[in-house]
């Protein structure tokens, strides 16, 4: 696949799922979402002259008004891929109407407490097996919690049966009070590195799968970085030239919240000539992928202290709330006989 530049885009808000270490869900949609229509979207991307790479995420993108026309109006002439947790009907219609080659892959994020509580297990396989026999590049994670260690081998052997990795994924920052990645214990480091390891052999058979050097979301990556994510403050990168990211709000960044470089609603997008260095936060594996961070010197790198403060806060916020809930859930239940 040949594109010129990479899009992290946050389609939309609207999620299904409720998990406790999301900081980008609500329960209802942003009013701004969906404002453009999709082949206004595909004439703005063409204005830039260049083709792009789309990594579709939200929220979850299948909730966003006409998702799959969407996606069909834009790999008429760039590139997707996706992270869903797969739960929609829509996944069938996703399979049947686009072309895989126009997929670099689509990322399935499990989230074990949610799907056993949505009763979604069955959806998922259905969904999982209709991309396989479709062709897509399809891999599964798992974001580690500590109830998530025991969880890990039966959900990975259900999705190694169809052929797709289950890869652990680290928790960056605050949940339940502790501060991760450094909060896993020695035993949990352990299994971390097994179960990812055991995702890499899989991959390397699986029925269908991305190319794995050239992905930027790659949660095999994981392993390497169990003791904190580096700071990248000061590194050279490309990002701002050939990476920025997408708000729902139609804003566009070169990568975190600093640098305001256009707006898609108001067909204006200024990329940087140059690299320049590191002055925000943003996803690590965006990082890793344009930064000219050098892994193999990844010792002489601090790492971050507080990595996504902003973010920390609302997963703590939401831990509050939700535990209110279920106080006055508990409180409001008539005792049992
Ligand atoms: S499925 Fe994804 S977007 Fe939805 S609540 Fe869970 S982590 Fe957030
Ligand atoms: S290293 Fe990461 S946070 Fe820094 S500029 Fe590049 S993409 Fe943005």
């Amino acid at each position: 696949m040949k594109f010129d530049i990479e899009a992290d885009w946050s389609l939309n808000l609207l999620c299904n799922y409720d998990c406790e270490y999301c900081f980008a869900r609500s329960s209802t949609e942003h009013h701004l979402v969906g404002r453009m229509s999709p082949e206004e979207l595909l004439d703005f991307f063409d204005s830039t002259g260049k083709t792009w790479m789309l990594h579709l995420t939200g929220g979850e993108p299948f909730f966003y008004p006409g998702f799959v026309y969407l996606c069909r109006t834009l790999t008429s002439r760039h590139y997707v891929s996706l992270n869903s947790n797969l739960s929609s009907g829509r996944v069938r219609e996703f399979a049947a109407e686009i072309d895989p080659a126009r997929v670099q892959f689509v990322h399935c994020g499990v989230h074990v407490e949610e799907r056993d509580r949505r009763n979604g297990w069955r959806n998922l396989w259905t969904n999982v097996a209709c991309l396989v026999e479709g062709g897509f590049p399809l891999y599964a994670s798992l974001v580690m919690t500590p109830a998530a260690f025991d969880d890990f081998p039966r959900v990975e052997e259900a999705f190694a049966a169809l052929g797709v990795p289950l890869i652990p994924k680290a928790i960056r920052g605050a949940y339940e009070g502790r501060r991760y990645p450094q909060a896993y214990t020695e035993a949990e480091r352990t299994k971390f590195r097994r179960f990812s390891e055991q995702a890499g052999l899989v991959a390397k058979t699986g029925t269908c799968q991305p190319d794995w050097e050239s992905i930027t979301i790659n949660p095999m990556l994981d392993r390497d970085y169990l003791d904190g994510v580096p700071d990248f403050t000061g590194i050279p990168c490309s990002a701002g030239r050939l990476f920025v990211s997408i708000g729902y709000d139609g804003r566009i960044f070169r990568c975190g919240a600093k640098t305001e470089l256009g707006n898609i609603f108001e067909r204006r997008l200024h990329l940087f000539p140059d690299d320049r260095p590191c002055n925000d936060e943003h996803c690590p594996y965006f990082c890793l992928r344009y930064s000219s961070f050098q892994k193999d010197a990844a010792a002489n790198y601090p790492c971050q202290d507080e990595p996504g403060a902003l973010r920390q806060t609302l997963v703590t916020i939401r831990g509050i709330r939700r535990e209110l809930g279920n106080r006055i859930a508990a409180f409001s239940q008539p005792e049992r006989p």
